[in-house]
């Protein structure tokens, strides 16, 4: 297939592009670049640095894309806080102007990257994709807003579509990884002070009411979450919009997944507690039946070890390019 894929010179767009490629796709990246970074976009993509809202009706404009997957979001919970502008700006109304590219243009199978964030704290875990949506944060509502005018296109439009709802991707595929400037995530920072670029890791919590008080977590890897981006692409049908939620079915709690680098890394990995994380539910653990019936997703990589292991060994050989060796 001819695919547009917004952020892939991002973690999650740059491992799926990759993936995509070496499957025998023809891969167009758009980026904006403020976030991701140009060596992450792999060789074989044609890239164009620039933007949804205004760029991507010039690109699908030049005719035969078959398909778009759309990546490129702000998805920072904390920052979506305190700047929730930005997020409805880049967020929604992107992807206003990117449906409406798409309708314009004749290219109606879109698979987006939705999130565990639209489901808020939840009522009970693991969570299907029937349990109710309340986003805690921007972030999340401004992903659950689009899923609904996803659906809509889908209705009026013939659009077929896919809301991949994500929850805590990490691990690598091969050189293709994390390498965030500014990073929050727990895997690749814990993975950072194993490199000596951090002095210790601040446990958010050890008070939430989770066996041994710190938050619970369902950790995909990103090769599963790549491949059923792929599959959802292939089984999209017009007038249909699913929704289906990625994880592993596991959940893993932060000291649980300090312990893990610690064993795999073999490094000591001091870690320290500091307060709460605003914002952050004590446990967000996935029900993944409804991909793995409907969508035909076979994870394979979904233990810890696995995860973390193909998350140091893609961190231990960035070198220069780490972008924490030079903070
Ligand atoms: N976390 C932590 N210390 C950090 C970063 C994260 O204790 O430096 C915790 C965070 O509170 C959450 C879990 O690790 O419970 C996963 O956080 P992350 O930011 O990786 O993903 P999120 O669950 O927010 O999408």
């Amino acid at each position: 297939m001819k695919l547009l894929v917004t952020g892939g010179a991002g973690y999650v767009g740059s491992v799926c592009s990759t993936i995509l490629i070496e499957r025998g796709h023809d891969v167009t990246i758009l980026d904006n670049l403020s976030t991701g970074n140009r060596d992450a976009v792999p060789a074989q993509a044609r890239f164009i640095e620039g933007e949804v809202a205004t760029d991507a009706s010039t690109v699908l404009g030049e005719g035969g894309f078959d398909a778009v997957i759309h990546f490129a979001a702000r998805s920072l919970v904390g920052e979506s806080v305190e700047k929730p502008e930005e997020y409805w700006r880049d967020n929604v109304g992107a992807t206003l102007a990117l449906l409406e590219a798409m309708r314009t243009h004749g290219v109606k199978n879109l698979v987006f990257s939705s999130t565990a964030a639209t489901y808020g704290e939840p009522d009970e875990v693991p969570i299907t994709e029937t349990h109710p949506t309340a986003p805690t944060n921007p972030y999340g509502a401004t992903k659950l807003a689009i899923d609904h005018a996803i659906r809509s296109y889908c209705v009026a439009h013939d659009f077929g579509a896919t809301s991949l709802r994500y929850f805590n991707v990490a691990g690598a595929y091969g050189q293709v990884g994390e390498n965030r400037v500014i990073e929050t995530h727990l895997i690749p920072i814990i993975l950072q002070v194993a490199l000596g670029h951090r002095e210790k890791i601040s446990i958010y919590g050890d008070d939430w009411p989770t066996p041994d008080g710190t938050c619970i977590r369902d950790y995909i890897h990103i090769v599963d979450l790549a491949e059923a981006h792929i599959l959802a692409l292939e089984s999209n049908k017009p007038g249909t919009h699913r929704i289906f939620n990625l994880g592993s079915g596991d959940g893993y709690s932060v000291k649980e997944v300090v312990d893990t680098c610690r064993k795999v890394t073999g490094h000591e990995i001091p870690a320290e507690i500091a307060p709460r994380r605003a914002g952050d539910p004590a446990q967000l653990i996935a029900s993944c039946e409804k991909a793995i019936k409907e969508l035909g997703w076979n994870p394979e990589r979904t233990d810890l070890s696995t995860i973390v292991a193909d998350a140091w060994e893609f961190t231990k050989n960035l070198g220069d390019k780490a972008h924490s060796a030079k903070a």
